[in-house]
């Protein structure tokens, strides 16, 4: 079959090329791929930036954010043939850990988990894959190929009950919500703020394209300016950009008693003792968390699939901007300032 590999660390290795059937061992569930959705994580992988390929082996299947039709459903009940699942992206480490021990695979404490397509385990762009039952989450198949975003919102359902959690610490009322940066995760954000009911800003440097149109369409406002310029006081940010000047701003703007839940990953240089004792000190006298959040457990995903299922189709389908044949995954990996969500199809839904 046909796969997208690369040799991890190593650029310009990635191709699509023939490798095995996936193995038994994989999972008893076979699927068929439908589509995966690409992330700045593959980028980086094909950068050579990331990534480490299954053990004994030099070269990593690609992909994470997974769609697929089951072919074989294998001996345990639960799925059947036809059934449109998404994969689970991370697998406990295997001391584990406390956390990896009681399912939060997501918080797990020694960094030894695993994740499909990014470490150490094959991810799901071939054109076959295997799962483990309990791995697979089956998505409404009312979604079609909107069930690729499924992977991207788990980051959302987690970061936003991370929120929920800490709010719980002091009278809170959660009103008005800042999301900075208006890609495929802050969008998400949105829609999952909104579907809470929440008074909803989405910042981003786009003036005009999609995501503007995305943000309106969910009743709430968009902004292009800067996170100093928004004009009111976010009780919570979700930070989407990992940019530092967005996140130093983020700080800086969130209201007493809020939360700062970063979910973007950045690079940038050193920060100062100084720069960092006037963070702390702004934190302290406002009572503000600034939390980090990543990855997600099931939960996670069965509340992200929720959230799907209930979504506007129409708005949805707004953000996959691309669809690449796998053949053609270069040009999915080029960034183009209207993407946002860049999806490679492996078959009709
Ligand atoms: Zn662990």
């Amino acid at each position: 079959m046909k796969a997208i590999t690369v040799e991890p660390k190593k650029p310009g290795t990635a191709r699509f090329e023939d490798i095995p059937e996936p193995d038994v061992h994989e999972g008893s569930i076979l699927v068929e791929a439908v589509a995966v959705g690409v992330c700045g994580t593959d980028v980086e992988i094909v950068e050579g930036k990331y990534g480490w390929p299954p053990p004994g082996k030099t070269r990593l299947v690609l992909g994470h954010e997974s769609l697929g039709r089951v072919v074989d459903p294998g001996p345990t009940g639960g799925f059947k043939k036809g059934d449109l699942v998404v994969g689970i992206v991370r697998r406990p480490d295997p001391v584990p850990c406390a956390n990896c021990a009681v399912g939060e695979w997501d918080m797990c404490r020694n960094g030894q988990y695993t994740e499909r397509g990014i470490k150490q385990i094959h991810g799901f762009m071939s054109e076959r894959w295997r799962i483990e039952p309990e791995y697979a989450i089956k998505v409404d198949p009312s979604l079609g190929i909107l069930g690729v975003l499924l992977e991207p919102t788990t980051v959302i359902a987690k970061a936003l009950e991370q929120v929920a959690l800490i709010g719980r610490r002091s009278f809170w009322e959660l009103r008005a919500v800042l999301v900075t940066g208006a890609g495929p995760i802050g969008l998400l954000a949105a829609l999952a703020a909104r579907s809470h009911g929440l008074e909803v800003h989405v910042l981003d440097r786009m003036e005009s394209g999609p995501k503007p149109d995305l943000v309106r369409a969910l009743g709430a406002t968009y902004h292009s300016t800067s996170v100093k310029e928004v004009g009111f006081e976010p009780d919570a940010i979700v930070e989407c950009t990992g940019v530092g000047q967005v996140i130093a701003d983020s700080i800086q703007a969130i209201g007493s008693n809020g939360i700062v839940c970063l979910t973007g990953v950045g690079h940038g240089g050193v920060v100062t003792a100084e720069a960092c004792a006037d963070i702390a000190a702004a934190a302290v006298l406002k009572n503000n968390v600034i939390v980090g959040s990543v990855n997600a457990n099931k939960r996670h995903w069965y509340r992200a699939g929720n959230l799907l299922a209930r979504a506007d189709r129409k708005w949805l389908s707004g953000l996959i901007t691309r669809r690449e044949k796998p053949e053609s995954f270069q040009h999915a990996l080029d960034r183009k300032p209207d993407d946002i969500k860049v999806v490679i199809q492996f078959s009709e839904v």
